[in-house]
């Protein structure tokens, strides 16, 4: 019979001393240690025997985990173990990315964002993460230590696959770069579940505008998807139609239509291909109706 309560299998925990032996334990046992940071994510996956792991790596509080600060020239840097909660209550935040603010605040509830983490969100990989559409549609890149030493990846290219990413064996995030806003900047989250608290998005509409005097219409707008397509993604010919075109309510239908075309949702638990389809389109006309209506002021 099924253990329809299975406990968490036994694993080895590990606290490394700093981030360089973090890496090299990481790259010694690649495919059996995994870095952790919240654990919402892994623990769950372990106890369903989804992930099979020897030992878990906390990488909480090595070198620039912590961080959370806002520089009017660098941007916002988010430490990889700084939780959702830290971030929705940070007054730059609040006061430069209330997109994000909102993104956060979508993700389950209270309790699960004292220890959920963007970067955990992100590195997760799941194209349903509710902060990565607005990390993406900010320009977020991501500061990633290894055994070779640093470099920086955009988010725009570290997914490949759900669950997959572009890291090699031994390298951890070791947090996230979000450029200075656009002067102007208008930007929302819409999430569709099936219940207003934890669950995952049947769909995640990450958008943002601001005025832009080198494109025809005089704005760029920025749509990032989730849970419509094996990876986040972000809904090209719809930005271009709004930066092409006067915005209007026709012109934002029809980016709305395009971002609608430009999905490949699968059918699961949560709704069907069909139905993540037309609230692609309807979440995105909505998402831009609303910030139109505050640029336009
Ligand atoms: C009840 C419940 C409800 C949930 N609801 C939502 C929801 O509404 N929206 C949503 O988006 N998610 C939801 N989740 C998923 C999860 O809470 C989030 O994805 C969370 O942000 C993960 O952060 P974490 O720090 O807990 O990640 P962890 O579990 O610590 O890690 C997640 C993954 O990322 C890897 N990882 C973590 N940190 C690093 C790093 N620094 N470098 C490299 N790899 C790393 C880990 O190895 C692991 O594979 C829910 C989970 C639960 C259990």
């Amino acid at each position: 019979m099924i253990n329809p309560h299975p406990g968490l299998p036994e694993l080895e925990y590990v606290k490394p001393a700093s981030l360089s032996e973090a890496c090299k334990f990481l790259a010694e046992h690649d495919g059996a240690a995994k870095p952790f940071s919240g654990g919402t994510d892994c623990f769950v996956r372990l106890r369903d025997g989804v992930m099979k792991l020897d030992y878990l790596v906390d990488i909480k509080g090595l070198d620039g985990t912590n961080e959370l600060t806002f520089d009017a020239k660098k941007g916002l840097t988010i430490g990889a173990a700084v939780t959702m909660n830290q971030v929705a209550r940070n007054k730059d935040v609040i006061k430069h990315y209330p997109n994000l603010v909102q993104a956060a605040n979508s993700v389950a509830s209270y309790q699960l964002r004292n220890r959920a983490t963007v970067i955990g969100n992100i590195c997760n990989a799941s194209p349903a993460g509710d902060t990565i559409g607005t990390c993406l549609v900010l320009d977020g890149v991501l500061n990633v230590t290894g055994t070779e030493g640093k470099r920086t990846i955009p988010l725009s290219s570290f997914f490949l696959a759900p669950g997959r990413t572009v890291l090699k064996a031994g390298e951890v995030v070791t947090s996230i770069t979000l450029p200075p806003p656009p002067a102007g900047m208008v930007g929302v989250y819409k999430k569709l579940g099936r219940n207003i608290i934890s669950d995952l998005s049947i769909v995640g509409v990450a958008v943002m505008g601001y005025p832009y005097s080198k494109s025809p219409s005089g704005y760029a707008f920025r749509i990032a998807l989730a849970s419509v397509a094996p990876v986040p993604m972000e809904a090209l010919k719809a930005e271009a139609i709004l930066s092409e075109k006067k915005i209007t309510a026709e012109s934002i239908a029809e980016a709305a239509e395009a971002a609608m075309n430009a999905v490949t949702p699968i059918d699961d638990v949560r709704g069907s291909a069909r139905y993540r389809k037309q609230m692609v389109r309807n979440l995105t006309r909505e998402a831009l109706t609303e910030v139109w209506a505050t640029l336009n002021k």
